[in-house]
């Protein structure tokens, strides 16, 4: 029997990073910051440089970051945010926490991207923010997003949960817009032992408001400007993402030449294969293929112990808890039929020679029949 090819492997990753995590704990356990603290403070300033923007502020979840986000905009109730239909629900959800209403485009029928020649029609007087998701890892078409952007003096939010060191034109994403929301899901490119998010920005006023919101409101202790929430890393996952932080370029060009490994052992069966545009690095969060019999070649590698899943099965405007938006099945004709076919084949920077082509060989039996 064939290894199996589990679709992620945390052990695969970690267990090289044992030691050095264990030694970064140790001091944590020392020092006694468990929220916030030193260890947070030094991963902030790493991944600001690493990224490219002034400020980071590291929040607990990719969730917390998009909440904020949207309270640093000021969007409330009455407001609208424009946004995909498919991505991960969180995406909506801050929308929905402050109170606004997911406003959803269609997508880009290649990249799964929000489709930029949809944008500019779905804003009205009530928009507030336009939040684009780099889904999968590849980036956003950003050049024409950014030109709607400013010709109706809208404030850009990146979803970069997906994209950790993505590109587009050369520039790293997260850049572009007023601020940008990572997530450190344990799953993502660069990911906490344990929930972690992070807001970046290049405007010191929302950083220090951030920074007030994400603790209670406050700056000085036990005095609230403004309602507030509890949304600090913990330390202990500063302590992880700063350890993590320096394989983040190598891991990244380890997803990419699983990329291209696919790319070239699948290019001769039925799959629709990722597309990488020319002027982007995609980050290669999860490699997805699509194809219309999408469920019973599911089952089959499934069958064959090779790991897959679906992003998304089900795109937002159809989730039971947006009924009240009043969409309805053929709204979004390019995101319904991707919920359908697409499937995502594993991919990290751990995955062997031997493991990409076992895929590919139970992939090319399948079409054999
Ligand atoms: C993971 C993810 C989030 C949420 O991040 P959490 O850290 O899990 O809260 C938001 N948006 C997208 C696109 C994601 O993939």
């Amino acid at each position: 029997m064939p290894e199996p090819v589990p679709y992620l492997d945390l052990k695969a990753q970690l267990q090289p990073l044992r030691a050095e995590l264990e030694a970064a704990f140790a001091r944590t356990l020392d020092h006694c910051s468990f929220c916030l603290g030193p260890d947070v403070a030094q991963f902030e300033k790493d991944f600001a440089a690493f990224i490219g923007t002034q400020h980071c502020v590291g929040v607990n979840s990719g969730t917390s970051a998009l909440h904020i986000a949207l309270l640093l905009l000021n969007v409330g109730p009455g407001d609208e945010v424009i946004t995909t239909p498919f991505t991960f629900v969180a995406t909506s959800w801050a929308i929905s926490y402050v109170g606004a209403r997911p406003v959803y485009v269609d997508i880009d029928d290649n990249t799964f991207n929000l489709d930029p020649h949809l944008l500019e029609q779905a804003i009205t007087p009530r928009t507030k923010a336009l939040l684009p998701v780099h889904l999968y890892g590849h980036p956003c078409d950003l050049d024409p997003i950014l030109a709607v952007a400013r010709k109706h003096n809208l404030p850009l939010v990146e979803d970069t949960a997906q994209a950790h060191a993505a590109k587009y034109k050369g520039r790293t994403v997260g850049t572009f817009g007023q601020i940008s929301c990572f997530s450190f899901y344990p799953g993502k490119n660069l990911g906490a032992c344990g929930e972690g998010g992070a807001l970046l920005t290049n405007d010191a006023a929302l950083a220090q408001r951030a920074r007030a919101l994400r603790e209670h409101g406050s700056t000085v202790r036990y005095y609230h400007d403004e309602v507030g929430y509890n949304y600090r890393m913990e330390g202990i996952q500063g302590a992880a993402l700063g350890v993590k932080l320096k394989h983040l370029a190598r891991w990244t060009e380890g997803r990419q030449s699983v990329a291209r490994r696919y790319h070239e052992l699948l290019a001769d069966t039925p799959l629709q294969l990722p597309v990488e545009s020319a002027r982007v690095e995609s980050a290669y969060h999860l490699y997805v293929v699509r194809h219309p019999k999408r469920d019973d070649l599911m089952k089959y590698l499934q069958a064959h112990q090779v790991g897959c899943a679906l992003h998304y099965p089900l795109p937002l405007h159809l989730q039971k808890c947006y009924a009240s938006l009043g969409y309805q099945p053929g709204d979004f004709p390019v995101a319904e039929r991707a919920a359908r076919e697409c499937l995502s084949l594993p991919i990290y920077p751990e995955l062997t020679q031997a493991q990409i082509e076992r895929v590919s060989e139970v992939i090319h039996d399948y079409f054999r029949g």
